[in-house]
């Protein structure tokens, strides 16, 4: 049987353990996939463990960064990130790839967002979570890219197509899409919302990529305003099934993560 797992520092909350108990039920592949709790001080340790026992790992906060060192070799993507959450373990060699990026053009797809030659805006530009959606948004081709921070100077843009600005420059912004990777709003801080209900009201649509509660109070703001609207469970689900591809080297129909993403949903109801 395969063994896979995630590490990450607090996982009391992590659905990735139920994700991929529905992939093995779906695909009737055998494999076992544990969540593993621990301290900084104890990743050399862990990754030694992974290369002599593990088929693979999916890595979270605090250490998307901190594993680097301990890897053979990095996919183009993850390299341009700067990050990685799943790791290769080809034959005791440890490769690192993100496969958020993939997660998150996923999500637009499934949402039904279009973001090519459009003007999207960033919320949280500065975070971890950011840096992924960042990289896929500006494969999807953008024409303009406005990443948000509470304190943008002297930050530098990381392509051309950006600019960083404070939550202020955002009162008269129309854009196409509006995307948060900020926590706020996330459970339990329910009533929280990033921008005010007016600047939500701008945009053509807007991703919220927390996914609890369902829907945020920005995405309420921007549904009532008829802005098409989606939240990031899918993006969770479909960059999981990424990992699975790199780790089981196959590609799977998109009908794969939908139905995942499906009995998810209905789980955690
Ligand atoms: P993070 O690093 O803690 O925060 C991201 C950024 O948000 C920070 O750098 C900060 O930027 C801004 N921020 C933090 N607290 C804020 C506040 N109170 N008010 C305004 N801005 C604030 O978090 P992360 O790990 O990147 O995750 C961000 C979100 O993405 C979380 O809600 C998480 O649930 C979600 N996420 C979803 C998925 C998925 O698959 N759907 C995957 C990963 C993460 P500034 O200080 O520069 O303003």
């Amino acid at each position: 049987m395969q063994g896979y797992a995630l590490i990450g520092h607090r996982l009391g909350h992590s659905l990735s353990m139920d994700i991929h108990r529905l992939f093995f039920d779906e695909t009737g592949l055998a494999g076992g996939y544990d969540l593993i709790e621990l301290d900084e001080d104890r990743l050399p340790e862990l990754m030694s463990f992974a290369r002599r026992s593990l088929d693979g790992l999916n890595v979270t906060i605090p250490y998307k960064r901190a594993v680097i060192p301990f890897l053979d070799e990095l996919s183009d993507t993850a390299r341009r990130v700067g990050a990685v959450n799943t790791i290769e373990n080809r034959d005791g060699r440890l490769i690192g790839h993100n496969t958020d990026v993939h997660g998150f053009s996923a999500l637009l797809e499934f949402g039904g967002i279009s973001v090519r030659d459009g003007c999207a805006v960033l919320l949280g530009a500065s975070g971890g979570a950011a840096r992924a959606v960042m990289t896929a948004l500006l494969d999807e081709g953008v024409s303009r890219l406005t990443l948000v921070s509470r304190n943008p100077n002297g930050r530098r843009a990381p392509d051309p197509r950006c600019e960083w600005v404070n939550y202020a420059a955002l009162n008269d912004m129309h854009a196409d899409l509006l995307v948060n990777c900020t926590p706020v709003g996330m459970y339990p801080n329910v009533h929280a919302t990033p921008v005010p209900e007016a600047v939500a009201a701008q945009m053509g649509a807007v991703v919220d990529t927390i996914y609890n509660p369902e829907e945020t109070m920005l995405l309420r703001h921007a549904k009532k305003a008829g802005a098409r609207t989606v939240n990031g469970l899918y993006m969770l689900v479909a960059q999981a099934v990424r990992a699975q591809e790199i780790w089981q080297g196959c590609a799977y129909e998109r009908a794969l993560s939908d139905h995942i993403y499906e009995r998810l949903k209905e789980e955690i109801k």
